[in-house]
């Protein structure tokens, strides 16, 4: 990555935000705009539409007519391919003006944002173009006079709402499918990270995505992402974020036409490291990566490092030597490691967060403060806390900031009771050289991704999703597809 190229586009003055209508970039209705602050330096750098509910209102009459006339579902399967294709291109071809914009808006560091933003969404959008023509029904095994069918047809407008710590790739998760299976979108990025995937939508339609097929709202979710949440002509609702929300969204569901609500909630994912690890020393840089890149605004962070009592202390000296080593600050440098937490408020949480735990008998070991505070933007030195039990605050609630809890424990059986005492089940990952026992920490945790002798990284080709408080429903890979298609059976008498 070229550093000049980076700073030439940080530094571009930004014209105001708003809406994607009907193909047309609109304010809103009644001319309301929010600051959008950045997380680098606390400075607002432009505004974005603040959205009504008569603009979602329009957003969605608008995805609904684009769906009834067949301007995208009736186009041949080839045809919605290359249009997508040429989006995943397009998205690359601007990959680092995409990144940037997003590092100014929700504060990720560069060398991560190049990767998991643009570059995870073209990739995704590919992989759902490519598979679109290859998706077939079924006939049944029916008697001879009977001809079973299994049509796989578009649900018709899916409602997608999006986080602020991967907007790009998470947008991407839920508009592949949704786009290839022939659906219409009406898509809610978050108020604290909009731009990047506002701008990404925009390069859908110069791709050719008909107007209409590809709406997007920004403003306050109690407003424009509830008006999307309750309405009577929205029938999938997609979600990722953090499970109040979630709990809202089902809410709103029940209270109006029961749309399918699939969910992609937070969690507290434990990281367990056995005595018996191949190699500490990469065990422990890859513990600290696996919570502190992004600030720890990572669904899968692994935020609960469990560690055999026998190398307790030696382990975490050596997660702590890594967590110092690491580079936090402007997330526009190539070589920063760490960049900004995303917002004040959440700077506020994650701090609270480490007062708790003092008060729970937890060790601050290193980091616990905010940093960095001359620069104006929110940093959070890499945080390690020892001493928390099973029970502690630290142990139970997702932080989604860069503070990691370590417990000990003796056994395996301890070791996966322990991974197990949490009301989520999203990921973890254990670390060992007993190949018996790996299978046996595969079966025992429950979570939708379990990783061995590494963490994170997953990529397109398998799904995400969680199990509990998690959520439902994964995204990524060739099963993401179901929440975008309806069954429909016919029974043919011949
Ligand atoms: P959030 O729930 O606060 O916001 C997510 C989105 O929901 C935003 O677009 C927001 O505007 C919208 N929203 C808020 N209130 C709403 C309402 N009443 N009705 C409709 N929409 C509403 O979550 P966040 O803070 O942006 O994201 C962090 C959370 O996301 C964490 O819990 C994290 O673990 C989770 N997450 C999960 C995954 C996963 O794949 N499981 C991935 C990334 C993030």
């Amino acid at each position: 990555m070229d550093q000049t190229k980076i700073d030439v586009l940080r530094a571009q003055p930004l014209s105001a935000f708003t809406h994607l209508i009907d193909g047309k970039q609109v304010p809103a209705s009644d001319g309301g705009t929010m600051d959008v602050i950045s997380p680098i330096d606390g400075q607002v750098i432009t505004t974005m539409a603040a959205g009504t509910a008569a603009d979602m209102e329009a957003a969605i009459a608008s995805a609904r007519a684009a769906f009834e006339d067949g301007r995208w579902a009736g186009q041949p399967p080839a045809a919605r391919k290359k249009v997508l294709l040429k989006w995943a291109d397009l998205i690359e071809a601007n990959a680092l003006e995409l990144a940037v914009l997003g590092v100014r808006d929700n504060g990720t560091e560069i060398g991560m944002a190049i990767k998991a933003e643009p570059g995870s969404a073209a990739a995704t959008i590919r992989y759902y173009a490519e598979a679109l023509d290859k998706i077939y029904g079924e006939i049944a095994p029916t008697p001879g006079d009977i001809l079973g069918l299994v049509h796989k047809e578009p649900v018709g407008v899916v409602g997608a709402i999006i986080p602020w710590n991967f907007p790009m790739m998470i947008g991407a998760w839920k508009l592949g499918p949704a786009l290839a299976m022939g659906n219409s979108v009406v898509l809610k990025p978050a108020e604290t990270a909009s731009l990047s995937l506002m701008r990404m939508a925009e390069l859908a339609l110069e791709a050719g995505l008909p107007p209409g097929v590809l709406n997007a709202v920004t403003g306050e979710g109690r407003v424009v992402g509830e008006t999307l949440g309750l309405s009577m002509d929205v029938d999938v609702l997609v979600f990722t974020g953090s499970g109040g929300t979630g709990r809202r969204l089902m809410e709103y569901s029940a209270r109006s036409n029961m749309k399918r609500v699939y969910l992609e909630l937070g969690g507290k994912s434990p990281n367990i490291v056995f005595a018996d690890a191949p190699n500490l020393d990469e065990a422990a840089k890859v513990a600290a990566s696996g919570i502190f890149r992004n600030s720890g605004q990572v669904c899968v962070a692994g935020s609960r490092l469990l560690v055999e009592a026998a190398i307790h202390d030696e382990f975490v000296a050596k997660v702590a030597q890594a967590a110092e080593a690491m580079r936090v600050g402007d997330p526009l440098k190539v070589d920063t490691h760490v960049g900004a937490v995303n917002s004040e408020e959440q700077l506020k949480a994650n701090l609270g967060f480490v007062e708790i735990a003092k008060t729970e008998g937890g060790e601050v070991v290193t980091g616990g403060d905010r940093i960095l505070q001359d620069t104006g933007g929110y940093y959070m030195a890499p945080t390690i806390v020892t001493g928390v039990t099973r029970d502690a605050t630290l142990a139970q609630k997702e932080v989604f900031g860069p503070v990691l809890g370590v417990t000990p424990f003796e056994t395996e059986g301890e070791a996966i009771a322990l991974a197990n005492s949490t009301v989520y089940g999203l990921a973890g990952a254990a670390w060992t050289s007993n190949l018996g026992r790996a299978h046996r920490m595969v079966r025992g945790v429950r979570t939708g991704v379990m990783h061995i002798n590494t963490y994170g990284g997953a990529d397109g080709t398998v799904p995400l999703g969680g199990v509990g408080q998690s959520g439902n429903g994964a995204d990524k890979s060739l099963h993401a597809i179901e929440k975008y298609v309806n069954l429909k059976t016919a029974w043919i008498k011949l």
